[in-house]
């Protein structure tokens, strides 16, 4: 997944613990098999090259990520949407290429999670040249799997990171977890402290892959309306209560910007949100903010 994947736990038995967290990786491989777009033969690779010609069957695991990554476009209006890739597939944050914007005019149509058309089992594009990818959902989803297998293990107590998505089960021996989000402009530098158990975390910010070009950051997070990096907020992060809902959320939201991001997450009761603006102010739904006064 080109992530740094982390597992805590708690166990009286180390060698329990180490068969656990062993599992948690044997997994988190499985699903970069099935959903990396860089393998040749995963299913998002196949998807890629066939799915414009003919409804291609997949495996019930991706239909139903795909359902929810479905669902999720629909909630926020597009800002989430998988078919990004049509044109993200031309940016390479590496070697600091980007499509100009011809070809971004000329394929822009491309980017449409409702050209995309999931039924009996299969997936079918109806526009070539339409690709997915499942960078801004699948991570989340890698941890919510880690965490049902350490439950399943018998651990009550543990944190699964991979890069920006976190789930916790418990919490850390009685106390909560104190999470720190990455400072968006301050390489290393945690800019605010959460204490939190038995919730899942996602950030997404500008920060995390991107290369400057003409004075403009072009970075990881593609606004389907332009097929350009979204400069509506510096980072976003959701709290909720499972990673795969809390990663696509924090893609939305970011490419949503406070006002819009905010008013989506206060009609989703489970979810909350800080989101960091380009100026550099915090922002937090009213989950998280303090009361006025007390009773
Ligand atoms: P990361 O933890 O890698 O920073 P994010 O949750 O911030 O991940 O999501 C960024 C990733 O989401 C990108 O690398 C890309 O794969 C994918 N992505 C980019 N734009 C969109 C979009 N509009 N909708 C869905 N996924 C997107
Ligand atoms: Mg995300």
């Amino acid at each position: 997944m080109g992530t740094r994947v982390t597992v805590e736990l708690w166990s009286e038995d180390d060698q329990h613990a180490a068969q656990c967290s062993e599992q948690v990786f044997t997994e988190m491989h499985r699903i970069d098999h099935l959903m990396s777009p860089y393998i040749a033969d995963s299913e998002v690779s196949l998807i890629n090259r066939q799915a414009a010609e003919k409804p291609v069957v997949i495996s019930a695991e991706l239909y139903r990520l795909l359902q929810r990554a479905q669902w999720f476009s629909g909630l926020t209006k597009g800002a989430f949407d998988v078919t990004f890739a049509s044109i993200g597939y031309q940016y390479d944050y590496r070697q600091a290429r980007q499509p100009d914007d011809l070809t971004i005019q000329r394929e822009l149509d491309r980017i449409d999670y409702q050209k995309m058309t999931l039924r009996d089992n299969s997936v079918a594009f109806s526009l070539a040249g339409m690709r997915i990818d499942l960078g801004g959902i699948a991570k989340g989803y890698a941890v919510d799997r880690s965490i049902d297998i350490l439950k399943h293990c018998g651990i009550t107590e543990a944190l699964v990171s991979a890069g920006g998505d976190s789930r916790i089960i418990g919490d850390r021996q009685g106390k909560p977890w104190i999470i720190g989000i990455q400072h968006p402009r301050k390489k290393q530098a945690v800019a605010l402290r959460i204490p939190l158990s038995n919730t899942a975390i996602s950030t997404s910010g500008d920060y995390e892959r991107y290369f400057i070009s003409n004075g403009e950051r072009v970075h990881h997070i593609i606004d389907p309306n332009t097929g350009k990096s979204s400069h509506a907020a510096w980072s976003a992060t959701i709290i909720g209560p499972d990673a795969t809902s809390t990663d696509a959320l924090s893609t939305s939201v970011f490419i949503l910007g406070t006002q819009k991001g905010l008013q989506l997450i206060e009609s989703l009761p489970a979810f909350d949100a800080i989101i960091i603006d380009t100026r550099g102010v915090v922002h937090y739904s009213s989950g998280l903010q303090e009361p006025a006064t007390v009773h």
